[in-house]
């Protein structure tokens, strides 16, 4: 050790030095002494071993308490974290897929605090049911005569096999036969339902003979599955719900249909294809309907199954479906989303989801070319920022040939590789997530809400400046 590095380490404070610091003393207002203590500890020790390194540096306290506070906040740091979507997918599954409707978020927020009538009939004061309080409102609103709500649509598809056709066979077409993304696939979760899966068709086309051939006393059920993420065009033929559900009658089977992404209000008029509703898919004549709650209805994490009462009931009974349940956060936030829907014209506003999906073009270029002057203020010296026009997708593996024109802003840095900057962008205190094409960072304005806007500066400012402290990128 030297002289200098001597001199070093008698400069720097002592933790009882550090601790008189008013910034330090307001940190005890939200963490514990030990954490602060130690944190302390850690950072004057990583000084003192630079010093040691031989590291030729000035010892300044005010960076040392900034480094303090900064490593605080990010030991408590939760892991779930919010993002900014900027990727113009509406429901992106990485994300979370769908945001959840003001309502629901109240919804949410007050029966999680406390006690709630979640399993009691506040009139007999006997044991209620848990689907209460949304059967009514899904009868309501799909037509159909009851309906159950489980954790996912795979879980709803499963126990409705499971159900229905343990031990039978189920006839379904070639062409529906499903990969929904992270290994869920129609085959596979009939196998685990007990159900024995019967092919019939071709990949491009089936017809209602092929179904009616494949019948026997073995079978157990019609499957209609709604290819909801890919699309088969050209030379194509399907069976539809409505001719399924005539041959169904005739040989005294149910038809059960997989909706996907079932939704409740049709959304052609506003430029999207043309897709079966709930309502439209109850109406032809399906006995049992699932889909997701958190995809294009735009509520949370849920399997609904719809459809009639006694099946209903006896998918009620089935043990598994305890299994896989809803919790009380997933019944007051789908209630809450259900009920926007009393009003569908409310609805296209109050439902994030709906509301992306149905922004018009005129409204996206103008929210964009706004993003892209406020952005260009800021860091126009460092990057080349414009306006383009682009598509965005619904995702979520709904609609998948849906092109929805929007507005975005492209940014091209001018000292670090777009990547670099992606990345940067991602590791900021409020993650922004884009998309990257032609070696530009492109931001959808049809994912990003106002309050994003300041956040996104932030971070695209940061990014830009960024000089190595701690973090990489
Ligand atoms: C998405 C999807 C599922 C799975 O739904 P989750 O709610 O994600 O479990 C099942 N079937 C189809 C046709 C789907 O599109």
């Amino acid at each position: 050790m030297d002289l200098e590095q001597k001199k070093l380490l008698r400069q720097l404070p002592a933790v009882d030095e550090i601790l008189q610091h008013q910034t330090i003393n307001e940190l005890f207002l939200g963490y514990s002494r030990p954490v602060i203590l130690e944190t302390i500890r850690d950072v004057l020790a990583g000084v003192r071993a630079t010093i040691l390194s031989g590291a030729n540096i000035a010892i300044d306290t005010g960076k040392l308490i900034n480094e303090i506070v900064y490593k605080i906040n990010l030991a408590v740091r939760p892991n779930l974290r919010p993002v900014i979507n900027a990727t113009g997918v509406v429901l992106h599954t990485n994300l979370g897929r769908a945001l959840l409707p003001a309502s629901a978020c109240r919804a949410v927020q007050k029966i999680s605090a406390g006690y709630c009538n979640l399993e009691i009939d506040l009139t007999t004061g006997k044991r209620g049911s848990r689907y209460s309080a949304v059967e009514e409102l899904l009868i309501k609103l799909t037509g159909a005569e009851a309906a159950l709500v489980v954790n996912n649509n795979a879980a709803a598809v499963l126990l409705t096999l499971a159900t229905i056709a343990k031990g039978k066979e189920v006839i379904v077409s070639r062409g529906q036969l499903v990969e929904i993304g992270g290994s869920f696939r129609i085959p596979e979760v009939m196998a685990q339902s007990g159900a024995k899966l019967v092919e019939v068709g071709a990949t491009n086309k089936t017809y209602p003979q092929d179904y009616e051939k494949a019948i026997t006393t073995e079978t157990g059920l019609l499957l209609h599955v709604h290819t909801s993420n890919f699309c088969i065009i050209g030379f194509t033929q399907e069976t539809t719900v409505a001719e399924l559900a005539y041959l169904g009658k005739q040989h005294n089977l149910p038809v059960i249909s997989d909706l996907g992404s079932g939704f409740l209000v049709d959304l052609a008029p506003f430029g999207l294809p043309p897709e079966p509703t709930v309502q439209q898919t109850v109406k032809a004549g399906a006995d049992v309907v699932t889909f997701s709650g958190d995809k294009l209805l735009g509520g949370p994490q849920a399997g609904i199954i719809a459809g009639q009462k006694h099946y209903i009931e006896q998918i009620k009974k089935n043990p598994l479906t305890r299994a896989v349940r809803m919790d009380k956060f997933t019944v007051a936030a789908l209630e809450a989303t259900l009920r926007e829907y009393l009003n569908p014209a409310k609805a296209l506003q109050n439902v994030p989801t709906l509301r992306m999906l149905t922004e018009s073009v005129e409204n996206l270029h103008r929210r964009a070319r706004e993003l892209a002057v406020i952005i260009a203020e800021k860091i126009a010296n460092q990057a080349e920022v414009t306006f383009i026009e682009g598509l965005s997708q619904v995702g979520g593996g709904a609609m998948p040939t849906a092109n929805l024109p929007t507005g975005l802003v492209a940014i091209r840095p001018d000292n670090i590789a777009v990547d670099c900057l992606v990345a940067r962008l991602r590791n900021a205190e409020l993650p922004v997530v884009g998309r990257v094409q032609n070696n530009r960072l492109l931001l959808d304005i049809r994912t990003i809400q106002q309050e994003d806007i300041q956040p996104i500066l932030t971070a695209l400012l940061q990014a830009l400046q960024f000089r190595g402290e701690g973090a990489k990128g």
